[in-house]
């Protein structure tokens, strides 16, 4: 399991989950397109509709390094309520999904929804390949709707050397807020990087 940098660092992993959101996915995307600031997005399945516009513009920057995908189960259940059968579907169709939309596998990284693991789905998730439990350390609590001021707030809290920060790309509100949390990178002298960056995996692309 992993929440924040193995070592002292001035890295920091924006992680953005589900994407339900059709302007929010198409924001994040283009924010990462003008950027250039690497990103892990860890997308569900069911929400194809929304991704697969952008799975184009996706997979060159994915084959560069820059953004990264990790696996976060097909349909967002809390996989503590599923029997080993479940845990598995939810795991491996999303991770076929990935395959298919964007070139490449999202091993070894699995985020639980609403971060609820115990060793039982860790260890199906690990007999799949998923051998890295993705957590965080950081959040801009925009899972749920928020205001700007909280989510700047949150950002100004968590956003840190080392941090495993988790956004969501489910509400707009943070779509205006781009400029103000790349300053906030530049005056702290943080560097945003891929969660394969931070940790040192290696990975295959073609
Ligand atoms: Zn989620």
């Amino acid at each position: 399991m992993v929440s924040r940098a193995p070592r002292p660092t001035n890295q920091v992993a924006l992680t953005i989950d589900d994407g339900y959101c059709a302007p929010c996915v198409d924001g994040y995307v283009a924010f990462a397109e003008r950027s250039g600031i690497p990103l892990t997005f860890s997308p569900n399945g069911r929400f194809h509709e929304l991704w697969a516009p952008h799975a184009a513009a996706l997979r060159p920057l994915i084959a560069a390094g820059q953004i990264q995908i990790g696996n976060h189960t097909w349909s967002h259940p809390d996989m503590r309520h599923l029997n080993d059968t479940g845990v598995r579907i939810e795991i491996e169709r999303n991770d076929d999904w990935i395959q298919k939309t964007f070139g490449i596998t999202a091993r070894p990284y699995f985020r639980p929804p609403y971060g609820m693991h115990d060793h039982r789905i860790d260890d199906l998730a690990g007999s799949l390949g998923y051998t890295t439990i993705l957590m965080w350390n950081g959040t801009l609590g925009d899972a749920t709707l928020e205001t700007p001021a909280d989510i700047l707030g949150l950002a100004e809290r968590w956003v840190r050397a080392g941090a495993i920060v988790l956004g969501h790309a489910n509400h707009p509100t943070v779509l205006g807020l781009f400029d103000q949390l790349d300053a906030l990178l530049a005056q702290r002298n943080l560097r945003p990087v891929t969660l394969d960056t931070m940790l040192g995996t290696s990975r295959a692309h073609g």
